[in-house]
């Protein structure tokens, strides 16, 4: 998660032309890394391979050469401890036989000493005088050669020593013996011929072999005895590890590498065999070569590759770097110009883009967005213009229909207020009285509010209409319906019930306020004078009233009860108040 967060943030920060060099030098570099690798490898084992190869032939060829010259000299002496002619000298005088020894010397050089010994083991002849009366009867080479044909291995010289070396500080004189039995004319035992072959040969063969080859390859070829001894090297004692001996003698080159010097050596050990009847000492040939060296040309070889590979990571990186902005500035342009859109006079849109099918594909993509996104904002303008001129005229219905309803209110008002006025007196009507009766009612009942109802009516009035005409009539109900709501108060309703009878509904009045009220009407309609034209009308009027009871179910028993009142007023004689109580009991006032 982190990483990919963090590669993340990586990659936005890069172009993508940075990151197509990146990655082409990364793959370049993977890729370099990769072959480099892989050819040094195979390079260093070709050339471990092809090293070996050679070691093994040095080796072969110093051990043959070894074979093959040993060989030689065993059948030199042999030949001559066998040579006919000389039977008769190895027994006879002395000087003739160091005559012939020294002759031998020099016609065959690699002989530092030649001897003649006796079978009691005195030397009788030998190469200048040397060695001659001395006993070699405890030395290997006269043992093993009075029994027949002996190779004694490399050893120092013993008794020759002193006599050979030039200096104290030359190395010491080694020798590989070659020793033969001898007969006289008459097939007896004479002695031991024994030659000792400076070790000096196998050397001057080992320079030879090595000149050969390339001294920067630091070529060496080492020669180890049977025992290990290193015979022929950098030293000339010592043995070698045990490990090598028996490796080399498996039969086959043994090759590996050495690890116990400073510098790790390529080494291959082959045995010599001996050659022919030379039966062989049993030498190891130990050729070496630095691993360093072996691996030389083909650490060059990767160092090669490796820089080749490095030039081409770079050639690479730029080739990719060159691509990517080929590629990508059209990139860079097309976001420029979009970038521009809205916000640039004039820049509405793109160009085509060229240097890719991608691009070309991009650029026609964009620009054919940039067109629907136009016609999309032209439609929704034109939808917008739309929803505005219908709100536009929903409001001017709106205002209209309110101008309407308003209109229609006020008619309607109108129509209420003619339905619930009465147009002789322009007072309540019945049917407007009685909602407010009603609600007076239920305030009684619930709250206990005094509710009392009055009820007029004009004294003998079929009388002013016979006497003074109907519209005289008319002018009297006004008169008194103008007397009963000017005595009342606002919030007492007056309503004309029909007729020449009028009711009125008293609140917050008790029944001895009511018959007080109502008499007070009565009084001020007494003392009126009803002008009409020439006539001069004085008139009273009877008055029934109730108060609510308990046992009123509403307000029509109420109305009920002032309405009998009035009746008894009436039969009472007129003129006067009645009011008449719940439980029927009659009250007279007046
Ligand atoms: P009482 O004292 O018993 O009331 O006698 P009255 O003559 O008034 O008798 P009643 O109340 O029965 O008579 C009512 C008369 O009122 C009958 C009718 O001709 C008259 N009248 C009813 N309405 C009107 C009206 O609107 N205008 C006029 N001028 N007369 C009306
Ligand atoms: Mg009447
Ligand atoms: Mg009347």
């Amino acid at each position: 998660m982190f990483w990919s967060a963090g590669f993340r943030r990586l990659a936005d920060r890069l172009t993508v032309r940075q990151q197509t060099a990146m990655m082409t030098g990364l793959l370049c570099i993977a890729t370099v890394g990769i072959v480099t690798t892989g050819a040094a490898l195979l390079a260093r084992k070709q050339a471990i391979n092809a090293a070996n190869l050679e070691l093994a032939a040095m080796a072969h060829t110093m051990a043959s050469r070894l074979d093959q010259n040993m060989l030689e000299r065993y059948r030199e002496i042999k030949n001559i401890a066998a040579l006919e002619p000389l039977r008769s000298v190895w027994t006879g005088d002395a000087a003739k036989v160091r005559g012939v020894l020294n002759q031998l010397q020099s016609s065959l050089g690699d002989y530092a000493w030649l001897g003649f010994a006796v079978p009691d083991g005195t030397v009788r002849a030998a190469t200048r005088g040397m060695l001659e009366g001395v006993s070699v009867a405890q030395r290997p080479w006269f043992a093993n050669g009075l029994k027949g044909a002996a190779v004694e291995d490399v050893h120092d010289a013993k008794l020759l020593d002193s006599l050979l070396r030039r200096s104290p500080d030359a190395a010491p004189f080694r020798f590989v013996d070659v020793a033969m039995p001898v007969h006289g004319a008459n097939g007896a035992l004479a002695g031991v011929l024994g030659a000792h072959l400076s070790w000096n040969w196998a050397s001057e063969v080992r320079s030879h072999l090595l000149q050969k080859y390339d001294s920067r390859l630091e070529s060496d070829i080492w020669v180890l005895g049977r025992d290990g001894n290193i015979l022929l090297g950098p030293q000339l004692t010592g043995p070698a590890p045990a490990a090598w001996l028996k490796g080399a003698r498996s039969g086959k080159p043994a090759t590996f590498r050495d690890t116990t010097g400073d510098r790790p050596m390529l080494t291959t050990l082959v045995a010599t065999q001996g050659e022919g009847d030379y039966p062989g000492l049993g030498w190891i040939v130990a050729s070496r070569r630095p691993v360093d060296v072996a691996l030389a040309p083909a650490n060059g070889l990767a160092l090669t590759i490796g820089l080749l590979g490095t030039v081409i990571a770079a050639l690479g990186s730029a080739l990719a770097w060159f691509l990517a902005r080929t590629v990508t500035s059209p990139l860079t342009r097309l976001c420029r110009a979009i970038d521009l859109i809205g916000r640039e006079p004039g820049a509405d849109g793109v160009q085509r883009q060229h240097g890719s099918r991608d691009l070309l594909q991009l650029s026609g993509a964009i620009r054919s967005l940039l067109r629907r996104v136009g016609s999309a904002e032209r439609g929704a303008q034109e939808a917008k213009d739309a929803i505005r001129d219908v709100e536009l005229r929903a409001e001017e219905q709106a205002r209209a229909s309110e101008e309407k309803t308003r209109r229609l209110g006020a008619d309607i008002h109108t129509l209420r207020a003619l339905a619930d006025t009465d147009p002789l007196t322009s007072l309540f009507n019945r049917r407007a009285f009685l909602p407010f009766a009603e609600d007076a009612m239920n305030y009684f009942k619930r709250y206990k509010r005094d509710v009392g109802v009055l009820m007029f009516d004009i004294d003998h009035f079929k009388r002013v209409n016979d006497t003074f005409g109907h519209a005289a009539g008319d002018e009297v109900i006004r008169a008194v319906g103008k007397i009963i709501a000017g005595q009342v108060r606002t919030t007492d309703k007056v309503a004309r019930f029909g007729g020449e009878e009028f009711v009125v509904l008293l609140r917050e009045t008790d029944d001895a306020g009511a018959v007080l009220l109502a008499n007070r009407i009565r009084e001020a309609v007494e003392n009126t004078i009803v002008t009409q034209g020439m006539a001069h009308l004085s008139i009273t009027i009877s008055v029934g009233a109730a108060m609510a009871g308990p046992q009123d179910r509403d307000i029509e028993d109420v109305i009920a009860r002032a309405d009998a009142a009035l009746y008894r007023a009436k039969s009472a004689g007129r003129n006067r108040v009645v009011m008449v109580q719940p439980e029927a009991a009659l009250t007279q006032a007046a």
